[in-house]
This record gives structure tokens, C-alpha cells and sequence, in this order.
């Protein structure tokens, strides 16, 4: 079976994210949401939150399922039979960085292997921080996030 690890902060759910996710279920036997617990990021949102808000609009993909973890993503693969970590390309920056990642996750542990999947073009240009930003200054990105999470933010960001 071939199960892949989809690790990210998911701080917010994008509907980036989400194509992402639907084109790796298709491709995997099994895919498996990771939100990470020890980013360096500051979250808006708890992992439980974030786990919660992923598993009510993935629930319709029965291959899918949602978790949070800490430590290193390879580790996380390793234990739980993940032979691939998905990732998104979505510009030239992205690839320097997923690069160097990939690289080190694979020097950690040869067995686990990165795929790189690009978005359709609609969200090649959305990041979870660029819509907290929007959503900061009074702007309307709800045409790139589902209502409720949009709700959310919105409610976090802008209660005085
Ligand atoms: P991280 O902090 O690990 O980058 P993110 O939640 O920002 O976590 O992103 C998780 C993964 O999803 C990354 O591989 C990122 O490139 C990808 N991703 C985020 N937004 C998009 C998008 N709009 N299109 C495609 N991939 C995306």
C-alpha cells in the first residue's frame, strides 16, 4: 500500500491546501494530514484546532485522515509506514527551500522519499500568512478559504 505523510502548519486551512490534499488522495492508497506541533511559528490556531478544521473538510475522502505530531516529519513517517512526504510547489522560492528539505529529510532517512505536487494555477499564489495578513487589515479573503475557517480567522484577528 502505498501511504504517504502530508505534513504542514495548516495555520489556517487554505483551499490550496485542500487541492493538494485531493490530488494526493488520488495518487496514494492512503494519505495522512500531519499538522506540526513544533513549528517556529507563532499559530494562530492550537493543533487541535487546526487537526479539527482539516478533518471536517476532508471527511468526504475516505483514504484521508488527520493528525498532529512533533518531532521530525521523517520520524513520523517511519513509525507510522509512510514511504513519501507530499509537498506543494507553488514558486521558485517555495523550491529552494522544499529542496533543501527534501534533501535533509532523505539524508535522515533514505527510505522516505518527498513528491512535489503544483496546485492548480487559481492558488499557485496562496500562503496561509498572506491571507492572516488580508484578513488583518479589514480585507475580504474569503474566496480562498472555506466560510467557516474564514470565520475564524476573522473572529481571532479582528476581536479588539
Ligand atoms: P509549512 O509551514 O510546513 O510550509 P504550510 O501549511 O504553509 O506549512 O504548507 C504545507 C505544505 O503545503 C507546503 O508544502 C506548502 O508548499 C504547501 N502549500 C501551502 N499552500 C499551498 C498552495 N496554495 N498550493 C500548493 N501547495 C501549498
Amino acid at each position: 500500500m502505498r501511504h504517504a505523510l502530508y505534513p504542514g502548519t495548516f495555520d489556517p486551512l487554505t483551499f490550496g491546501h485542500l487541492d493538494l490534499i485531493e490530488r494526493g488522495a488520488r495518487l496514494f492508497d492512503r494519505l495522512t494530514v500531519g499538522v506540526a506541533t513544533n513549528s517556529q511559528k507563532t499559530p494562530l490556531f492550537t493543533a487541535d484546532e487546526r487537526v479539527a478544521m482539516l478533518a471536517r473538510h476532508t471527511a468526504s475522502l475516505a483514504n484521508v485522515d488527520v493528525v498532529s505530531f512533533g518531532g521530525l516529519v521523517v520520524d513520523y513517517a517511519r513509525k507510522n509506514g509512510c514511504g513519501a512526504l507530499l509537498r506543494g510547489l507553488r514558486t521558485v522560492t517555495d523550491f529552494e527551500n522544499e529542496y533543501q528539505m527534501a534533501l535533509t529529510n532523505r539524508a535522515l532517512e533514505p527510505d522516505v522519499d518527498t513528491v512535489f505536487v503544483m496546485p492548480s494555477q487559481e492558488y499557485a499564489f496562496l500562503s496561509s500568512s498572506l491571507i492572516k495578513e488580508v484578513i488583518r487589515n479589514g480585507g475580504d479573503a474569503s474566496r480562498w478559504l472555506p466560510a467557516d475557517v474564514n470565520d475564524a480567522v476573522v473572529a481571532r484577528l479582528r476581536t479588539p
